[in-house]
């Protein structure tokens, strides 16, 4: 866990090298920082599983829940929603607009907020796609929005949940023992152990050094990767068996405080080159709204 402090002092770091960040990172760095504070003020109740139930998950390899069971502090995420909306209208200019419609719709009460906290937390694509047009917003900003109100929660009761997976071994798979999601990054850790870190609750877990995180294949024939000379603390590992990417962060080559959600919007070029190449990743869902 870092420190808001150190949160802004790496993105300071970041935008000096990389200038062609800097109002991306001028908005999203506001939002993480709301968003940490708002994890200080969250009251929830842990989701408790049985030792029954915990069992078969185990025995099975199942994550311990599915994404709807996550609980929402919902005062603290109706707080957020505001602080978010002003800061989108003051930051980021693509969304200054949106920003504007979508809170004047909560306060007229247009839209219930809570609708749409639980319509993404039980993927109703639908309900989503109804409300972004009723709002006239387009459906990944109206996503964009209320996911990141409902995160610090999302992430605080990820955080119980660990204590569950403490007493099980290691799976090390390709999807989050937490909530089953795919993850948008990898990372290398100081001992060169890699990591994952999932794309809805943040969990981070233990997996294999080599081979595709997605479909476990491991032919050098069919996995590659590519950097660049200027960012030698990224990779983007590329499998030409299920055609998925995953971006690769080596903590051994950057001397910042990691905060992997500021790694991750501060890396789109490298999303870009990777869709060119042809290749997805399962997992990018959020924080890839242009600004
Ligand atoms: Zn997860
Ligand atoms: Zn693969």
């Amino acid at each position: 866990m870092i420190t808001r402090e150190q949160l802004q002092l790496s993105s300071d770091l970041i935008k000096k090298s990389r200038p062609s960040y800097q109002s991306i990172l001028d908005f999203y760095t506001q939002v993480f920082l709301a968003q940490e504070l708002s994890m200080q003020d969250i009251v929830i109740p842990p989701v408790v599983i049985e030792p029954d139930l915990l069992k078969i998950k185990e025995k099975n390899e199942l994550p311990l829940i599915d994404q709807s069971e996550f609980i929402i502090d919902l005062k603290a995420a109706e707080l957020l929603f505001n602080k978010i909306c002003d800061l989108a209208y003051n930051f980021a200019p693509k969304l200054s607009f949106n920003a504007q419609v979508l809170k004047k719709a909560e306060q007229n009460k247009t839209f219930d907020l809570e609708t749409l906290f639980y319509s993404i937390l039980n993927n109703h694509g639908g309900a989503l796609h109804e409300m972004a047009m009723l709002l006239n917003v387009p459906d990944h900003e109206l996503i964009f929005f209320g996911y990141a109100c409902i995160a610090p929660s999302i992430q605080t009761c990820a955080k119980q949940l660990e204590a569950y997976l403490t007493a099980m071994p290691d799976q090390k798979k390709g999807y989050c023992p937490i909530c089953g999601n795919q993850p948008d990054m990898a990372f290398l850790d100081k001992d060169g152990k890699r990591h994952l870190k999932c794309c809805f609750c943040s969990h981070e877990w233990l997996v294999k050094r080599m081979g595709c995180v997605f479909c476990d294949n491991n032919d050098k024939d069919y996995q590659h990767y590519f950097f660049s000379d200027e960012e030698k603390e990224y990779r983007v590992n590329l499998c030409d068996n299920c055609h998925n990417y995953i971006k690769l962060v080596d903590l051994r080559q950057i001397d910042r405080s990691f905060y992997p959600k500021l790694e991750q919007i501060t890396t789109l070029h490298l999303d870009m080159k990777a869709r060119e190449k042809g290749y997805t990743n399962a997992g990018s869902l959020t924080n890839d709204v242009s600004v």
